[in-house]
C-alpha cells in the first residue's frame, strides 16, 4: 500500500511535469502594445511576487501578464535612424527595431503593489542565442536631454566596447531594440535584488522573432 502510494505520487509528479511542458508550447505571439519585463513587489509581504520575471502590460488596467517562457515578441518594424547608427554602425542599417517612442514597446520594470518603494532590480543578460552567425541584437536608450546622439546600451550580444552592460532599475525604463537579421533571438535574463538584506535572483528567457 505504501509502495503504491509512492508510485502514484511519482506518476502524478511526472504528469505535472508533462502538463507544464505542454502548456509551454502554447506560445503567445505579441505584435504590439506596451509591455514591460520585470518583477512585481508585494509591499505587505515585503517580497517579490512568486510569478517571478514576467511580461506585464503597461497600458491596460487590470494589467495582462504573460509568462516569458510562453511568449514571443515579434519584430517587423524597420529603422535607419541615428540611434541605430550609433549603436551598430552605419554599415548595418537599416535594422529591424522595436522603438521606445512608438506604441509597441518592450521595456523593463519593477512594480510596487501597495504603498511602498520596491527594491531596485539589476537586469543582465547571459549569452544570447542568435539566428545566424554574426547576427546581433542590442537593447538601448536614446540620448535624452544632452542634445546629442548618444545612446545608453543596456544589452548587446556583441562583445567588445558595446558589450552586455545590464541596467539597474527602481521603477521603469523603456528600451529600443535593434536586430541585424531575421530569425529568433533568445536573451537569458537575470534579475537580482536585495530584500531585507538577502539577495534574490530570478531568471527567464526573453524571446524575439524578427520577420
Ligand atoms: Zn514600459
Amino acid at each position: 500500500m505504501g509502495k503504491k502510494q509512492t508510485l502514484l505520487a511519482v506518476a502524478t509528479a511526472a504528469a505535472a511535469t508533462l502538463g507544464f511542458a505542454g502548456s509551454a508550447q502554447a506560445t503567445t505571439t505579441v505584435t504590439g502594445n506596451h509591455w514591460d519585463i520585470g518583477l512585481a513587489y508585494d509591499c505587505d509581504a515585503e517580497e517579490f511576487s512568486a510569478e517571478g520575471l514576467h511580461a506585464h502590460s503597461h497600458d491596460t488596467d487590470p494589467a495582462s501578464e504573460l509568462e516569458l517562457a510562453d511568449t514571443v515578441f515579434q519584430v517587423s518594424g524597420t529603422s535607419n535612424s541615428i540611434w541605430e547608427s550609433t549603436v551598430f554602425g552605419r554599415a548595418e542599417l537599416p535594422l529591424k527595431t522595436i522603438g521606445d517612442g512608438g506604441t509597441y514597446r518592450v521595456g523593463l520594470s519593477v512594480e510596487a503593489e501597495g504603498a511602498c518603494e520596491a527594491p531596485a532590480v539589476t537586469f543582465t543578460s547571459g549569452a544570447v542565442t542568435v539566428p545566424v552567425g554574426g547576427a546581433r541584437v542590442a537593447g538601448y536608450r536614446r540620448g535624452e536631454s544632452d542634445g546629442v546622439a548618444t545612446t545608453r546600451t543596456r544589452f548587446d550580444s556583441a562583445t567588445g566596447t558595446n558589450r552586455n552592460l545590464g541596467v539597474t532599475i527602481a521603477d521603469h525604463e523603456d528600451l529600443r531594440w535593434g536586430f541585424t537579421d531575421t530569425g529568433t533571438y533568445r536573451l537569458p535574463l537575470t534579475a537580482t535584488a536585495s530584500v531585507g538584506g538577502f539577495p534574490v535572483t530570478y531568471r527567464a528567457t526573453l524571446t524575439f522573432s524578427v520577420v
